[in-house]
């Protein structure tokens, strides 16, 4: 059923998301994918990581030689690319050009380039209504930079996850990834278009002593004090 928003809210309407959106942002190794995964799967509803698409666009252009400072060729590119966003089987699938990057949108020179790219103000205009369009049709947990503040700043259900930048160091290590996080984080945090940050209205969690479940726990609590509509019955969370 679609959410409808809270009638004081006159500036939210407008950009309400259809069906209840959940959004999770932190930087990165703050163990939001693990979080919002779970949360999904705990309401049932579908787990989206808007990273992915900006992975997959920026392992497209480093397929095709093609780097961000050359603006134009840049613009063109992309343009041309065939960008595909779909929930399927609960989980966002993202193909450039009819092809899914797997494991290669986590390599090592998409860690490097991702930041860069994704701080193109152009390209951020242009994702945002197939981000959103995604919430016409299915409840969602979306997690990134800038779900809360950018893309459904009108949703109520919103957290920031944060964690020490040693546990954060740590995790990616854990994952045997070679990714500078500190650097994706200082210009995730500096670009001018929707930079990483806590939107007013989130609620703010440290999970760096924290369990997964410990998490999703607090998050069902926020969610459920927040009016998110639960499911019912026996394997409720
Ligand atoms: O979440 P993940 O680490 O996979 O995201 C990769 C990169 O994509 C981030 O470092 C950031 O530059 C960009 N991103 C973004 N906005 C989002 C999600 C990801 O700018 N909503």
């Amino acid at each position: 059923m679609p959410w409808a928003p809270a009638r004081s809210e006159p500036n939210r309407i407008a950009e309400a998301p259809r069906c209840p959106v959940v959004a999770i942002d932190g930087p990165s190794a703050s163990g939001k994918s693990t979080v919002a995964k779970s949360l999904a799967q705990a309401l049932g509803i579908a787990y989206c990581n808007s990273g992915l698409v900006y992975r997959a666009i920026t392992w497209g252009l480093i397929a095709k030689g093609v780097t961000i400072e050359r603006e134009p060729v840049f613009k063109t590119t992309v343009r041309q690319m065939k960008i595909e966003c779909q929930i399927e089987g609960n989980e966002l699938h993202v193909r450039i050009d009819g092809k899914e990057p797997g494991q290669e949108a986590r390599s090592p020179e998409v860690n490097a380039a991702v930041s860069h790219v994704a701080a193109s103000p152009w390209l951020r205009k242009r994702l945002l209504p197939i981000f959103r369009q995604l919430a016409e049709e299915h409840s969602l947990v979306m997690e990134g930079r800038d779900i809360g503040t950018a893309v459904f700043p009108a949703t109520r259900y919103k957290f920031y996850i944060d964690a020490d930048p040693k546990v954060r160091e740590q995790r990616r290590q854990k994952q045997g990834e070679t990714d500078s996080i500190e650097d994706r984080d200082w210009e995730d945090r500096s670009r001018t278009a929707a930079p990483l940050r806590c939107a007013a209205d989130a609620a703010f969690l440290d999970s760096s002593r924290m369990t997964v479940e410990e998490v999703v726990r607090r998050l069902l609590d926020e969610l459920r004090k927040r009016g998110f509509p639960l499911p019912e019955g026996p394997s409720a969370p």
